[in-house]
């Protein structure tokens, strides 16, 4: 199949990388020059594990190509997935689909032959709708199916998740684009990755219900956490406690500082407006909206507890400004939330992250920022854990004691034991954790 893809993020990227790697001829597009320099030259703009490799060897076996130019490869292609970004907009919390429109409007007149459409991007119910109205009036005689195929993949984890996905789900009523979805898709063992077909407005609105309920899953353990500490119970065994039954299940019951990133806090948000615009306000998500926003801040809080009291003139060294580990993106990171507390409380901060830092320097220039776990702790009265990447778990605690001023950490992702952490002198404070009873 000849597919072309708009958006060369950590969505279209890896999808297109992906599609190659199943056979398919696919052009990635991008109106970032930056960008398709970068990926001409061999480059990889974003981080994600796995995708170097993958882009070389399918450039060299001619499957993938990057260009600016969206004409000429729309105008090829059998299938065309939109993939740009939908954040949320400024004004009302809605998602702004300023792209995607813009994007449907280039498509249209490019389109020769029978074409299928595809929102990849994660798109409000309806919104399939407005897209067919969009291409119809800029070119009605365009032979075109518009159809959802929502992608579920996360960062860091992106290939194997597009590569062996749990479900693929495609919403389409017309037969031919469902036949032409069914061969893009036919290289996955149906047995074990199900292709799930769905009207439109389905799969649209099945991809926010997937990610509200994970962010309520979130949400709920936090809340769980805050009152764990207040009653001298362990989070980590409760969720342990609830998840190894299979109805609930283990994962995103891991409490920390809040959910983040580039998806979770706008569709939230998205969702919740889609509700209230039909008068049919979903008040849990509502609810798990403000909440999230809010404890993100309150972090900050426990780490002036931690330090016992007011962190005006300290130096709090940050390991982590990611919004998960193994990825480079910091969009919605609850780093930025905790990080702009603490300045606002008169901390000085100095950080370490091993991927983000390049994008962190943009959105937090007031951070002093270090190469190595090591130059955090150099003089910090504090550190605190943000993101639990790999290389934060085996932290030589003599070495950094002897550096800090204090040795005080603050584990926002509970990696460690209380017990490992107290045994080397630290005073330590985490989520969730009480030890009073
Ligand atoms: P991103 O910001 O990383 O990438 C978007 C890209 O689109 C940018 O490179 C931008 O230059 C390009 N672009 C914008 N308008 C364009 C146009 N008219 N022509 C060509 N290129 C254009 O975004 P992302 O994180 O990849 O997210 C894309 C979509 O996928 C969003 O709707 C998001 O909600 C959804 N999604 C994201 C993830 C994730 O983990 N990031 C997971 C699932 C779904």
């Amino acid at each position: 199949m000849r597919i072309a893809i708009i958006g060369t993020g950590y969505v279209g990227l890896v999808s297109g990388v992906c599609l190659s790697e199943f056979g398919h001829d696919v052009v990635c597009i991008d109106k970032a020059a930056s960008k398709i320099a970068r990926l001409n030259n061999g480059d990889v703009p974003i981080y994600e594990p796995g995708l170097e490799e993958m882009i070389a060897r399918n450039v060299l076996a001619g499957r993938l190509h990057f260009t600016m130019d969206l004409a000429g490869p729309v105008a090829d292609a059998d299938v065309v997935f939109i993939a740009v970004g939908t954040p949320s907009r400024k004004s009302d919390g809605h998602a702004d689909l300023s792209y995607v429109y813009s994007a449907t409007r280039e498509v249209a007149e490019a389109l020769r032959g029978f074409t299928v459409l595809v929102t990849k991007s994660t798109v409000p119910v309806g919104t399939g709708d407005q897209l067919e109205r969009i291409i119809g009036e800029a070119n009605p005689d365009a032979d075109v199916a518009v159809v959802s195929n929502p992608e579920f993949l996360r960062e860091g984890a992106a290939i194997a998740d597009f590569m062996a996905p749990d479900r693929v789900v495609v919403g389409s009523n017309d037969d031919r684009a469902k036949a032409v979805m069914a061969e893009v898709y036919a290289p996955l063992d149906s047995e074990k990755h199900p292709v799930v077909f769905t009207s439109r407005r389905t799969a649209e609105l099945t991809k926010y219900a997937a990610n509200a309920f994970l962010a309520l899953k979130l949400a709920y353990i936090n809340e769980i956490a805050d009152l764990c500490e207040e009653v001298g119970a362990n989070v980590q065994d409760v969720s342990l406690g609830m998840g190894l039954d299979s109805r609930i299940g283990r994962k995103f019951l891991n409490a920390g500082p809040g959910y983040g990133g580039s998806c979770f806090p706008k569709d939230t948000l998205a969702l919740v407006k889609t509700a209230q615009d039909h008068s049919r306000p979903i008040r849990l998500i509502e609810t798990i909206v403000g909440i999230n926003e809010t404890r993100k801040r309150a972090m900050a809080r426990k780490v002036e507890r931690a330090i016992g009291g007011d962190v005006r003139g300290k130096t709090i060294g940050i390991l982590g400004l990611t919004f998960k580990p193994d990825t480079d993106d910091v969009r919605e990171s609850p780093a930025l939330s905790i990080v702009q507390a603490l300045l606002d409380k008169g901390a000085l901060l100095q950080a370490y992250d091993p991927e983000g830092m390049e994008a962190a320097r943009e959105l937090m220039p007031e951070i002093d920022y270090r190469d190595d776990a090591e130059a955090v702790a150099r003089g910090a009265d504090a550190l605190v854990i943000i993101t639990e990447w790999d290389e934060f778990r085996s932290l030589d605690f003599p070495r950094l004691k002897g550096l800090m001023n204090e040795p005080v950490l603050v584990d926002l992702r509970n990696i460690y034991s209380p017990a490992h952490v107290a045994e080397h002198g630290f005073l330590y404070e985490s989520v969730g954790r009480s030890d009073r009873y």
